[in-house]
C-alpha cells in the first residue's frame, strides 16, 4: 500500500518564495500602504519583470505602455497583484523532457483553463474580484504538481491509466495510491492559508452532484461552485471523458448560476480567446488541447523507455548485496509497468491482440448471460504495401499510430480498440445493434477518409476497408468468439474485392434473436416513457448516459421476485453446464418461466427503471417524486410488479 508520507516528507513539493508569501500576508491587512506592496515586488526582479509584462499584454488590455512597477500596482490593484504574483511563482515549476513530460503539460494547459473558467464567472457574479477567482483555479489543481514532483514513480502508473483507459485521474489516484489530487491540494492549500471558499472549492470539485447540491449554497458558496464548473470546463476541454464532463458543466451551470444550455455554450465559447491570452502569459502553449489519443501514443512510447531503464537499474541492483525497502518498492513498479506494457501495442498505443482476445471473451460470456448484441469490426488499411514502398517504412509507422487516434477518437469509453497485426485493426462494439454497428463503421471510415495525412508537405489520402459482424450469443462455445472475429473479417474482405473504402456488415442474428432483441428493448422504461410522451428521445438519450446494468445474475433477480424457487434455479445451472444453452432459454424449456417474464427480467437487468428516474432527475428533467409515479405506473404495466422493491 502506497504511504502518503512519502509525499509530505518530500523535499520536492511546490513552495511559495518569501516575496508571495508576504504578499499574502500584506494583502489581507487592510492598514497596508500601497508603496509597500510595490516595495516588495520590487525585492522580487523576476516577479517584477513578469508583473511589468503582463500589465502591458494583451490579457489586462490597457491602451497606453506602462512602464514602470509604481504605476503598475496601482493600476492592476493589490489583489490582481498578488494572485499575478502567485501564479507566476508556480508556473515555474515545469519540466522539458522525460516521460512525465506530457503529464506536466496537460496539468500546466489544464490549470489555465481552470482560471479562465473560474475568471469568467467571476466576472459574472463577483466583479472585481476576478483575479482572486482566476488564481483560485490556478491553483485548484496544484495537488496534481505536488505528486509529479514528489512521487513520479508512484504517481506514474495512475497517471497511466487515466490517460489510455479514458478514466477520470482522481478515480485511478485512489485506486493506485488511496488518495487523490483533491486531496492533496487540499492540504497544500491550507498550509498556505488561503480562504476557506478557496479550500471548499477544492474538496468538492469531484463531489457527487447529489452532495454538491445538499452542501453548496448557490448564493454564499459562488467561488467554490465556480471552481467546481472550472474543473469540469477543463475536462471538457482536455480528458477523454468529454461527454460526461459536458453533462457535468450543464449541471453545476444551472444548479449555482442559473444558465441554461445556450448560455453554457456561449460561455464555453468566450473562453477560448482567454484561454490564448492567458497562455500567453504564463508562457504555456495553448495551441492544441492535448488530444487524449495522441497523449496515449506518447505515454506508452515513454512506458518503454522507462521499462528499460529501470531495467538496467535492476540489474545494478541486483549485484548489491542487500535489498533496501527502496528497491523493493522500484521492483514493483516496474511489475506493474511490465503489466501495463503486456497489454499494448507499443508502437500505436492501443491494445494488443491478446488483451482484445481476452476481452471478447469475457464479453461474449455476459451478452449470452444477459442476452445483449456482440460486435466486432475489422477494418484493414487499404494499399498500404504501397504506402510504404512510396514513402518509406517510418511514414507508414506515422500512417499507423494516426489511423489509431482517428478510430479510437470516434469510439465509445467501453469499446475496445486493437491491433490486430500489421495494418489491421479490430474493435469490440460495445451493445450494438444491426443498425449502430453499420453506422460507428462508416463513421470511422469517413473519418479517416477526411484526414489529411502528409508526407513533409505532400497531403496524403489514407482510407481502410472495413467489415463488421453483429450477433446475439447463444451458446458459450469456446470458438464462438473466433466465428464472428472471422465473419468480420470475411466482410472486410468483401469491402476489399468491391473496390476497397467500404463498409460491410454481416448481421448473424436469426429471427428469433431480432425478435427477442426487439422485445427486450420494448420492455424497457425508456422505451415507455418515450412512447408516452413523456420524454424526447436526446433526453432519454443523455440520462441513461449514467445508466449502468443491474451486475446480478438472471437467476437471483428471479428468485428474489419470486419468479422460481431456489432447487429450480440449481436445475437450470445444471443443465446450462451441459447444455451450455442461454440461461433463460433453459427456464423456458423447464416451464419456471414465460417468455414474457424472461424479457421483462432482460430489460430491467439492462436498465434498471430506479437507475433511470434517477438519473433523469440528476440530469434535471423531471424531479424524483415525479419519477417516483411514474415509475410505479410503469411496473403496474409490467409482470414484476414486485420487483420495484430492489435496485
Ligand atoms: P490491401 O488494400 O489489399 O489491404 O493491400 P495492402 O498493401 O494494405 O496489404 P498487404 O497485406 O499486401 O500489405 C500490408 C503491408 O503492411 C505489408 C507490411 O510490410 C506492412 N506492415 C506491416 N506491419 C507494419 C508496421 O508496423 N509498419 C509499417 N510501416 N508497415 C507495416
Ligand atoms: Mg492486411
Ligand atoms: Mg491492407
Amino acid at each position: 500500500m502506497f504511504d502518503s508520507e512519502k509525499i509530505w516528507t518530500s523535499t520536492q513539493l511546490p513552495t511559495l518564495p518569501g516575496v508571495a508569501v508576504r504578499l499574502i500576508e500584506l494583502s489581507r491587512n487592510p492598514e497596508t500602504d500601497i508603496n509597500d506592496i510595490v516595495n516588495l515586488i520590487k525585492t522580487d526582479p523576476a516577479i517584477c519583470a513578469k508583473i511589468l509584462k503582463s500589465t502591458n499584454s494583451s490579457f489586462f488590455g490597457f491602451s497606453s505602455p506602462v512602464t514602470s512597477i509604481n504605476r503598475a500596482v496601482p493600476l492592476l490593484g493589490t489583489t490582481v497583484v498578488t494572485s499575478l504574483a502567485l501564479s507566476f511563482s508556480l508556473a515555474g515549476d515545469s519540466i522539458k523532457s522525460g516521460p512525465l513530460q506530457p503529464f506536466y503539460n496537460s496539468y500546466w494547459k489544464q490549470s489555465i483553463i481552470h482560471a479562465v473558467a473560474c475568471e469568467i464567472i467571476g466576472a459574472k457574479c463577483s466583479r472585481g474580484l476576478e483575479c482572486e477567482f482566476f488564481l483560485a483555479g490556478m491553483l485548484m489543481d496544484i495537488g496534481r504538481l505536488a505528486m509529479l514532483k514528489a512521487i513520479p514513480r508512484d504517481y506514474f502508473p495512475a497517471l497511466l491509466e487515466a490517460a489510455s483507459q479514458k478514466r477520470e485521474l482522481h478515480e485511478t489516484e485512489m485506486e493506485f495510491l488511496g488518495l487523490d489530487h483533491a486531496h492533496v491540494s487540499f492540504k497544500l492549500i491550507k498550509s498556505w492559508n488561503f480562504p476557506d471558499a478557496m479550500m471548499k472549492g477544492v474538496s468538492f470539485q469531484h463531489a457527487s452532484e447529489e452532495v454538491l447540491l445538499n452542501e453548496l449554497d448557490a448564493k454564499k458558496d459562488t467561488m467554490a461552485a465556480a471552481m467546481v464548473l472550472s474543473n469540469a470546463v477543463g475536462d471538457y476541454f482536455l480528458s477523454s471523458v468529454r461527454e460526461q464532463a459536458l453533462s457535468r458543466v450543464r449541471f453545476v451551470a444551472k444548479s449555482f448560476f442559473n444558465m441554461d444550455e445556450i448560455a453554457v455554450d456561449k460561455y464555453l465559447e468566450s473562453m477560448e480567446e482567454r484561454i490564448e491570452q492567458a497562455g500567453n502569459l504564463f508562457s504555456i502553449d495553448m495551441s492544441d488541447y492535448e488530444d487524449p489519443a495522441d497523449l496515449m501514443v506518447q505515454a506508452n512510447q515513454q512506458l518503454l523507455e522507462l521499462t528499460m531503464k529501470s531495467q538496467l537499474e535492476t540489474q545494478k541492483i541486483s549485484t548489491q548485496q542487500k535489498k533496501t525497502e527502496a528497491e523493493k518498492v522500484e521492483l514493483e513498479t516496474q511489475n506493474q509497468e511490465l503489466q501495463i506494457k503486456a497489454t499494448r501495442d507499443p508502437l500505436t498505443g492501443i491494445y494488443n491482440r491478446a488483451f482484445f482476445d481476452d476481452a471478447v471473451a469475457q464479453s461474449i460470456h455476459e451478452a449470452c448471460d444477459r442476452c445483449i448484441p456482440f460486435g466486432v469490426i475489422f477494418a484493414d488499411i487499404d494499399k498500404f504495401k504501397l504506402l510504404n514502398d512510396t514513402y518509406g517504412h517510418q511514414f507508414g509507422d506515422e500512417v499507423l499510430k494516426k489511423v489509431a487516434a482517428l478510430i479510437a477518437r470516434n469510439l465509445r469509453p467501453k469499446d475496445v480498440l486493437a491491433r490486430y497485426g500489421g495494418e489491421e485493426f479490430v474493435i469490440l462494439i460495445s451493445t450494438p445493434t444491426e443498425k449502430s454497428i453499420q453506422k460507428i463503421a462508416e463513421r470511422i471510415r469517413a473519418s479517416l477518409e477526411a484526414g489529411v495525412f502528409y508526407n513533409e508537405t505532400t497531403p496524403i489520402t489514407v482510407t481502410a476497408s472495413f467489415g463488421a459482424a453483429v450477433t446475439l450469443p447463444g451458446r458459450i462455445d469456446n470458438n464462438y468468439a473466433e466465428q464472428v472475429v472471422q465473419q468480420a473479417d470475411e466482410a472486410m474482405y468483401e469491402s476489399k474485392k468491391n473496390g476497397r473504402n467500404q463498409v460491410h456488415v454481416r448481421s448473424l442474428f436469426s429471427d428469433s434473436d431480432r425478435k427477442l432483441s426487439k422485445a427486450i428493448n420494448q420492455g424497457k422504461m425508456s422505451r415507455w416513457l418515450v412512447n408516452k410522451e413523456v420524454m424526447d428521445i436526446p433526453s432519454i438519450s443523455r440520462s441513461l448516459l449514467q445508466v449502468t446494468p443491474d451486475k446480478r445474475a438472471l437467476g437471483k433477480m428471479a428468485i428474489e421476485l419470486d419468479l422460481i424457487q431456489p432447487d429450480q434455479l440449481e436445475e437450470i445451472l445444471d443443465n446450462q453446464k451441459v447444455s451450455k444453452l442461454r440461461f433463460g432459454e433453459i427456464a423456458i424449456q423447464l416451464g419456471y418461466l414465460t417468455q414474457n417474464e424472461l424479457i421483462q427480467l432482460l430489460a430491467w437487468q439492462a436498465e434498471p427503471p430506479e437507475r433511470l428516474i434517477h438519473a433523469i432527475a440528476q440530469c434535471g428533467y423531471f424531479p424524483i417524486e415525479q419519477g417516483r409515479l411514474l415509475l410505479g405506473e410503469f411496473i403496474d404495466t409490467t409482470l414484476l410488479k414486485r420487483a420495484c422493491m430492489f435496485v
